[in-house]
């Protein structure tokens, strides 16, 4: 690992433990994530402490995906800590794509607000399920674009858009007749109306998860992210790193989960002698152990293969099953080895565990990756039988 990248992690770290922990029992965290002014509290104290957007430096470059994986578990320790120090979802995918792909007149009018941390963004691909819409299944997309003159209109509806009710910059997914596109817009916008924030297990995304109509929206050409019908080749340019920067940040949160559990059953005695004694829960920690060691060396694979140019399409499927389904493992034993109190909210292991379940989910469920990884098991086995 480099040197510049240790520096940064640790500065994060420090950061995330001394001053983004005690913000854990905020009044302003509610159900629906934490609000807005809470976000921009931290993020004043993280512009101070110099660990603001840690993985873009100042010339704009960004960490190769290796040492963001250091950093970016670092800012997880604490749910809120992406947030503090902008590294969170789906801020830092979006800021990654449009880095990648958008013009410079784009990212000087949508990036460099988010790469600041004053505003946030939305990414707005999938649709209500029982409506048919776009879902496991991209290519199921209804929003449909239209072009009139120098502009396109777009219609559909949206829905589990995180952070749409306040975000300032939106992705919009729509489908026209060359395929999918991708458009940035500016939020909020009269034509993309929330219609109601869901009520979800997690509660670390500020805005929450919104369905969204988006009614005659009117965007510009020039607003179009690359070329009418490659979006869906720009979403896996996103995919990859995206899904990758979900599990750095979760293992700084499971990691955490797991100092909880660990101290919990050094102090906590039952039948004699310390919990940590007792076969049954020392085993689940030692367990925990282990899957954390393995996700971390996951992602550190993951990422190396990121690194070397390649969009990592089935990699980032096995590391995203291996780690998600890992970590929810880690905060499930969590729990248990910390009994009543595992489930309360006295300690953040409770949330970690709900955050961690939905994991499972986003980004791809785990078996729509496995589907995906046996289906190019049975395309390489036709090509090594063919002829
Ligand atoms: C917390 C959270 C935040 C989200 N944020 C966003 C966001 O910001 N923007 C956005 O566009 N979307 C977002 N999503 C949506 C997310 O991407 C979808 O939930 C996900 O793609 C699954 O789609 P679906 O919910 O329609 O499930 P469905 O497609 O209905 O699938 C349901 C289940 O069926 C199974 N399944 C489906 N296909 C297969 C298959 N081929 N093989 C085997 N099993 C299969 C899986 O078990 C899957 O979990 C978010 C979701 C959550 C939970």
């Amino acid at each position: 690992m480099t040197e510049r990248a240790l520096a940064i992690a640790a500065r994060v770290e420090a950061f995330v433990r001394e001053t983004v922990i005690p913000y854990e029992k905020d009044p302003r965290c509610g159900d629906h994530g934490p609000s807005d002014a809470l976000v921009q509290e931290m993020r004043a104290k993280a512009r101070a402490a110099g660990v603001l957007t840690p993985h873009i430096l100042p010339d704009g470059s960004h960490l190769t995906q290796r040492e963001t994986a250091i950093v970016l578990k670092a800012s997880g320790l604490s749910p809120l800590g992406p947030l503090a120090v902008n590294t969170m979802a789906p801020d830092e995918g979006n800021m990654y794509l449009i880095g990648k792909i958008g013009t410079p007149e784009l990212k000087a009018r949508f990036l460099d607000q988010l790469v600041s941390g004053e505003s946030r963004s939305a990414f707005f691909m999938t649709e209500p399920a029982l409506e048919g819409g776009a879902g496991s299944d991209p290519s199921m997309m209804q929003t449909l674009c239209r072009r009139d003159g120098n502009d396109w209109v777009i219609n559909g509806r949206k829905a589990f858009i995180t952070g749409a009710d306040g975000a300032k910059v939106g992705i919009v997914m729509a489908k026209s007749e060359d395929g999918a596109c991708m458009f940035l817009v500016d939020l909020p916008d009269p034509a993309i109306r929330i219609e109601r924030v869901l009520d979800t297990i997690d509660s670390s995304m500020p805005g929450g998860h919104s369905i969204v109509v988006i009614d005659n929206l009117r965007v510009p050409e020039s607003q179009m992210l690359g070329a009418s019908g490659e979006g869906f080749k720009y979403a896996q340019v996103r995919l990859s790193p995206a899904r990758l920067s979900h599990c750095m940040r979760w293992l700084g949160c499971a990691t955490r989960a797991q100092e909880i559990a660990v101290d919990y059953a050094c102090r906590r005695e039952g039948f004699g002698k310390k919990l940590i004694d007792h076969e049954g829960v020392g085993f689940m920690l030692a367990e925990n152990m282990i899957d954390l060691q393995q996700a971390e060396l996951m992602i550190d694979w993951c990422a190396g293969v990121l690194d070397g140019g390649s969009l990592g399409t089935v990699e980032s499927s096995m590391a995203k099953v291996q780690v998600s389904e890992a970590l929810y493992r880690v905060a499930d034993r969590c729990i248990q080895v910390m009994g009543g109190m595992g489930v309360s909210r006295d300690t953040v292991v409770e949330q970690i565990f709900r955050e961690i379940r939905a994991f499972r989910i986003y980004d791809g469920p785990t078996e729509v990756h496995k589907w995906s990884l046996a289906k190019k098991l049975k395309r390489d086995h036709a090509r090594a039988h063919a002829a």
